[in-house]
């Protein structure tokens, strides 16, 4: 079979290829200037109050997958929710990244909630409960399965291995939430302030609608004495 010419070596039309993908990424400057002609349309001076400064008083830090944005799933809009995403929104205290995001958010912009926002069927916590390699991605999921042993007893009774995607991300989450609050960063700023909170939430994507875990917190009470700092850093600085 011939398959020079227009077509590549398997017989895949690469010029169609490209012409869609030409298309696709032309659609999204086209969304952009729609976009911001409607905003113009609803509020002349919204992109000029938004250029003059943001004090968002939310911290997003949810998974980076394409279905769950954090202003759509809130009904936000720019300006109102500071956003940190990565896969299964994992938070490592030895991440720079999220740290500086996390550090800036609270002492900075003083955001007073931090809301870590899984997802059900999320690819990623799915990915870390099997066995198969991905890449680089298995070093990032393995944060993951050590959620996993902690919490083996109660998964490994779930039969169901959806039920049992789903409730992992439930304690996913719950585990990184701890994880927020153990850092130095929340624990200073709660000893000098009491409107920051942090909370767990699991987005529905097959509703849309998101559950609150109930385990939000606002103070060190339930970290266990050896993630607790004592107030010697806060006193050295003052
Ligand atoms: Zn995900």
């Amino acid at each position: 079979m011939n398959t020079e010419n227009k077509n590549g070596s398997n017989g895949i039309d690469i010029n169609s290829i490209k012409l869609a993908q030409a298309s696709s990424y032309n659609k999204l400057k086209q969304n952009n200037s729609d976009w911001a002609a409607k905003c113009i349309a609803q509020d002349p001076d919204f992109f000029t109050k938004l250029a003059q400064g943001q004090s968002p008083e939310v911290l997003w830090i949810g998974c980076s997958d394409s279905r769950v944005p954090a202003n759509e799933v809130t009904g936000t809009k720019p300006g109102e929710v500071f956003v940190h995403r990565n896969i299964a929104n994992v938070c490592v205290h030895s991440d720079m990244n999220m740290l500086s995001v996390l550090d800036y958010a609270v002492n900075v912009l003083k955001v007073k909630h931090v809301i870590v926002a899984g997802h059900y069927g999320c690819g990623g916590v799915a990915a870390a409960l099997g066995n198969k390699q991905f890449g680089i991605i298995d070093n990032w999921l393995r944060h993951i399965k050590d959620v996993y042993r902690l919490h083996a007893n109660e998964l490994d009774r779930i039969t169901d291995e959806k039920a049992k995607v789903n409730r992992l991300v439930e304690l996913n989450v719950t585990e990184q939430v701890y994880n927020i609050c153990k850092t130095s960063i929340i624990q200073n700023a709660w000893q000098q302030r009491h409107d920051l909170e942090v909370h767990g939430w699991v987005v529905d994507i097959s509703t849309g609608l998101v559950k609150d875990l109930g385990v939000s917190s606002n103070n060190s009470n339930k970290l266990g004495y050896v993630y607790e700092f004592d107030n010697a850093l806060t006193e050295a600085v003052h």
